[in-house]
């Protein structure tokens, strides 16, 4: 089955066509056939284009909206110039997988979309009222550029959906939960999910089996403590805000904090908001970017302090969360690195595991430096008494998968 995979942010649209089926799946024989990005809808567009063995092609012009941008995606894929690898027409696309951030309680796993769960999306925008939108835009605009196509929700929160709820209350009035459902639902889920996969993999184990700390350091950061194959706690909360230091959000604070600004500073809510998300974290603290790569070769090239004390505070923050995982857990087996830190960057996951040989934690030296832009590797020492890995992460193949089996109506094991 060919599967288109969608992931629509707020002014950009990202797609995978995945070709896969429980056979490709068994062997891990999914093949991606296309990709693309196409960012600044709304203005002159940038958009990239790739079909697999050819190369990138590079293009702006103007695009309207989502289905504005499906439309010129649908028309590349059915380009005969295009050649991908069997597809001609729209006919050969069989389904669409939605990347969802928010499915609150009631969407606990990927589902095929009709007007009952577009519905049930929409009833999470308060939730997620920077995510689930343009996450919807995507879908209406697919039923209107590929009718009759089956199309399925993946939702981030779904993973976490297995957190106690001991970790997934918050120490408020309990009232608010009731009325709110305030709570941390936590995000990534997709990409936790596939690590503890592919671990499970690697070490040819059962789901039961899995127990390991994955760390997702992108530009969005979230940490996940993994028992038994399920989420048992997540650093994200009711919204992505909560948690590690990320690009521009801050992670924890005290919550006194919005208060204070709104009466010291006379900010709005919105502008305390915009502060927390859009310039805190790496570049609140470095005044400069919050680009990882960028900070680490300041800190090298100009040893600029503040670029130091971001990147710093950046693992300081992983480490505590590390920590509080490994009490939770009560030790873990492994612990997993992905995302764009955490798969390119040796330095910022040495800095995280420093000064934990309390826990037996021990990295060899020679493997992390080596493990830049690898699918997976594993970069303990021979002796350290917790494996640690790095793990690339492959959210859109997983959702190429769940599609598959929403489809054709097979349970997923993972
Ligand atoms: P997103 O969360 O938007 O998907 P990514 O997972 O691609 O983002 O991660 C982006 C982050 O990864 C950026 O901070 C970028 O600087 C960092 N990164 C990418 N390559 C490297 C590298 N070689 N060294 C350090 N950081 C890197």
């Amino acid at each position: 089955m060919n599967i288109l995979v969608l992931n629509c942010g707020s002014s950009s649209l990202k797609f995978q066509i995945i070709q896969t089926d429980l056979e490709a799946i068994k062997n891990d024989q999914d093949k991606m056939l296309a990709k693309g990005y196409i960012e600044r809808i709304g203005s002159q567009a940038i958009i990239t284009l790739q079909a697999t063995g050819h190369p990138p092609l590079r293009t702006a012009e103007p695009i309207r909206d989502h289905k504005s941008a499906l439309q010129y995606v649908l028309k590349w894929i059915t380009n005969p110039e295009t050649k991908i690898e069997g597809i001609t027409d729209l006919t050969d696309i069989h389904a669409i997988g939605h990347r969802i951030v928010h499915g609150a309680e009631k969407l606990k796993k990927s589902v095929l979309i009709d007007e009952n769960v577009i519905d049930q999306i929409e009833d999470c925008i308060p939730l997620a009222p920077l995510h689930n939108p343009p996450n919807l835009k995507g879908v209406y605009a697919a039923r209107e550029v590929f009718p009759g196509i089956p199309q399925v929700a993946v939702f981030d929160t779904a993973f976490h959906s297995t957190m106690p709820e001991e970790n997934y209350l918050y120490a408020i009035p309990y009232q608010l939960y009731r009325r709110f459902k305030i709570r941390k639902y936590g995000f990534h889920g997709t990409s936790h999910r596939y690590i503890a996969y592919r671990y499970r993999k690697i070490k040819g184990i059962e789901r039961e089996q899995v127990n390991i700390i994955t760390l997702h350091l992108g530009n969005g950061c979230s940490a996940c403590a993994i028992k038994n194959g399920f989420s048992l706690d997540t650093s994200m909360g009711m919204t992505p805000l909560e948690g590690l230091v990320m690009g521009t959000r801050s992670g924890d604070i005290d919550p006194a904090i919005v208060e204070f600004l709104i009466h010291n500073e006379g900010s709005s809510v919105d502008e305390v908001f915009n502060i927390l998300n859009k310039r805190s974290g790496l570049l609140g603290i470095s005044g400069l970017t919050n680009d990882m790569r960028d900070l680490l070769e300041e800190e090298r090239e100009h040893q600029d302090r503040r670029a130091s004390l971001a990147i710093n505070i950046f693992c300081n923050r992983v480490k505590k969360y590390i920590g509080a995982y490994l009490a939770e857990l009560n030790g873990t087996d492994a612990i997993c690195f992905t995302g764009g830190i955490g798969e390119n960057s040796p330095e910022v996951r040495r800095r995280c595991l420093s000064n934990l040989d309390f826990f037996g934690i021990k990295l060899d030296d020679e493997l992390n430096e080596k493990a830049v832009g690898v699918k997976e590797m594993k970069i303990s020492a021979p002796d350290s008494k917790i494996e640690v890995y790095v793990i690339a992460t492959n959210e859109e193949l997983l959702i190429a998968r769940d599609t598959l089996r929403v489809v054709l109506n097979v349970p997923r094991i993972w």
